[in-house]
């Protein structure tokens, strides 16, 4: 058996905080993103791509703000917690495709990076890539970064 799941975040750009993305600090970004976590979309997509294909709700369900041990927990983190509630569930995670949809910051140089320690977290290959929107949209505007995320999971 087979399973996909779909995850998507958006967290806007807030100056002053450290800019945390695909599990990398960026620290040379004027701005961060705002969340009561470090607003990693990549690594808070590729949760809520995971939950979903096992079943397993969202991020919401799982780790929200009426569970506040979570409030300020990195994307990383999450990832973790993420892929052994999904193998306790019964499934083998077989990857996960993230692509991070803004102008900031440029991860076109840090993709194997990067993909590295998505892929550590989560213990499966996690793919990254990029992309911008012509300038349309709030991503487009500079308002903040996107994610989006597909995930494949297999079960006996
Ligand atoms: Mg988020």
């Amino acid at each position: 058996m087979i399973r996909v799941g779909v995850g998507t975040d958006v967290h806007a750009y807030q100056p002053g905080v450290p800019m945390w993305v695909a599990g990398l600090s960026f620290p040379d970004e004027p701005a961060g993103l705002a969340g009561h976590s470090d607003g990693d979309v990549a690594a808070h997509a590729a949760c809520d791509a995971l939950l979903s294909a096992a079943g397993l709700g969202d991020m919401g369900s799982n780790f929200g703000t009426d569970r506040p041990e979570w409030s300020g927990a990195s994307g990383v983190a999450f990832l973790i917690e993420t892929a052994l509630r999904v193998r306790a569930s019964g499934y083998r995670i077989e990857n996960v495709a993230v692509q991070v949809i803004g102008n900031r910051p440029r991860l076109a140089a840090r993709r194997a990076e990067a993909e590295a320690v998505l892929s550590s977290a989560v213990g499966a290959p996690v793919s990254l890539s990029g992309t911008t929107t012509d300038g349309l949209g709030l991503t487009g505007r500079g308002e903040g970064l996107a994610a989006i995320a597909t995930a494949l999971l297999s079960a006996d």
